[in-house]
């Protein structure tokens, strides 16, 4: 890939500028939509991917598009990875990963609590194909360590972890992975690229759900892996070309278009949440809350050192659970009640604990304690949007007096 011609500015310029040359199209100022599905090709040019040498030659858009292109080179750019290859959804991200460093026989150490979507496909799908999976708690060191077995391949870890937002020291399981030979392939979502860099603390990849801050305005569906050249050329020609998880031309531009703003919206994001949580802290209903930027989360200091910024998740739990939840969700008159995150407007959503916990991670024993110790009967996870962050307390003030 082309050196990023601006790898030496701040992320609030690469955002805007990286991975997008103007001379490559008309040249207008914002990037033009390449909405082909094929390319002009020389005849007698290879057909079969492991034949495509050069991918920036276009050929075919399951394989790499102009428009897709400019997102990848932009979202590598604010990773500060050598390249990045887009799927059609964070999940497809997730699953490309996966296939692409398992085989039956080896083992995977996932976390046992994570984005319920990957953990359920790695409880379910991976056990199928002879894949051992070993769930950690992966706020722990030592218990990675003490999990790496001679066919470890891969630690695939998400901080801060969906819904719970625990952390785990990704320089920590960068050494373990090493030391073992394996991947380590960070989930890092919920910080975005302007709060974490992964991949300049050790991780190999890093892996991020466009949907959600990336995108940032809740109207498109993306998933991205950002890693080093070789390894993410190798991806492309075999999960990217053979699974065809791939991202659409509209829905890149979309994103990127969304990515452009990325550095002042976290710094919004962040601002506000850390104002509701202060304000939830401090409310007689609420139990507990749980945020990377209050020093009353088990892992602050670890925040501190590994997140710029303490992103826009939180949760919290209020006194008597679960028990007026409709009471509460309907009187809320900013907060959106929905399921995903990370755009303008604030989201709300109650995850039950049994139905999670039991179902979803499958968590028993030591691991469940864990997690009730969190999450107790449920929790409220809150994306915090770009809203007015007293206009936001205000709307919970009057649902929680409800
Ligand atoms: C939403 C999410 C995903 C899945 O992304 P989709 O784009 O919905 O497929 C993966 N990981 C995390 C942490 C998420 O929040």
């Amino acid at each position: 890939m082309m050196k990023d011609p601006f790898a030496s500015h701040d992320l609030a310029t690469r955002a805007i500028h990286s991975g997008f040359d103007p001379s490559e199209q008309h040249p207008s100022t914002v990037p033009d939509i390449v909405l082909a599905n094929s390319f002009l090709a020389e005849p007698g040019a290879g057909f079969a991917a492991n034949e495509i040498a050069e991918l920036d030659q276009y050929v075919y858009t399951r394989w790499a598009n102009p428009t897709v292109r400019m997102l990848e080179r932009k979202v590598a750019a604010l990773e500060g990875a050598e390249d990045a290859l887009a799927f059609a959804t964070g999940m497809a991200a997730i699953t490309a990963v996966l296939l692409h460093h398992l085989s039956a026989g080896d083992h995977l150490i996932a976390g046992e609590v994570m984005y319920a979507g990957a953990s359920e496909l790695m409880h379910t799908m991976l056990p199928r194909f002879g894949v051992n999976v070993s769930f950690v708690d992966l706020t722990d060191p030592a218990a990675v360590q003490a999990a790496v077995q001679p066919r470890t391949r891969l630690i695939l870890a998400e901080t801060p972890a969906n819904p719970i937002l625990s952390l785990c020291d990704i320089e920590a399981l960068a050494k373990i992975a090493r030391q073992a030979n394996a991947i380590l392939a960070v989930d890092s979502t919920f910080a975005s690229p302007i709060v974490t860099n992964p991949i300049a603390l050790g991780a190999h990849l890093v892996i991020h759900s466009l949907t959600k801050y990336i995108g940032g305005h809740g109207d498109a569906l993306g998933g991205i892996v950002a890693g080093k050249t070789d390894a993410i050329a190798a991806l492309r020609r075999a999960e990217g070309v053979h699974l065809g998880g791939s991202l659409g031309p509209f829905q890149a531009w979309l994103i990127a278009r969304g990515a452009a703003t990325l550095p002042i919206r976290m710094q919004a994001h962040s601002e506000s949440a850390l104002k509701v949580a202060r304000f939830l802290e401090n409310h007689d209903r609420v139990a507990r809350v749980l945020y990377p930027g209050l020093d009353s989360h088990p892992q602050h200091e670890l925040a501190r050192r590994q997140m710029r910024l303490p992103s826009g998740m939180l949760t919290f739990r209020l006194t008597d659970g679960a028990k007026r939840l409709k009471e509460f969700a309907s009187q809320l008159r900013i907060f959106h009640y929905a399921v995903s995150l990370g755009h303008s407007k604030s989201l709300i959503f109650y995850l039950p604990t049994e139905d999670l916990a039991a179902k979803t991670f499958q968590l028993t024993g030591a691991a469940r304690q864990r997690y009730d110790a969190y999450a107790g009967e449920g929790i409220f996870r809150v994306s915090i949007g770009l809203e007015s962050a007293d206009d936001l307390c205000a709307d919970l003030e009057a649902a929680l007096a409800s």
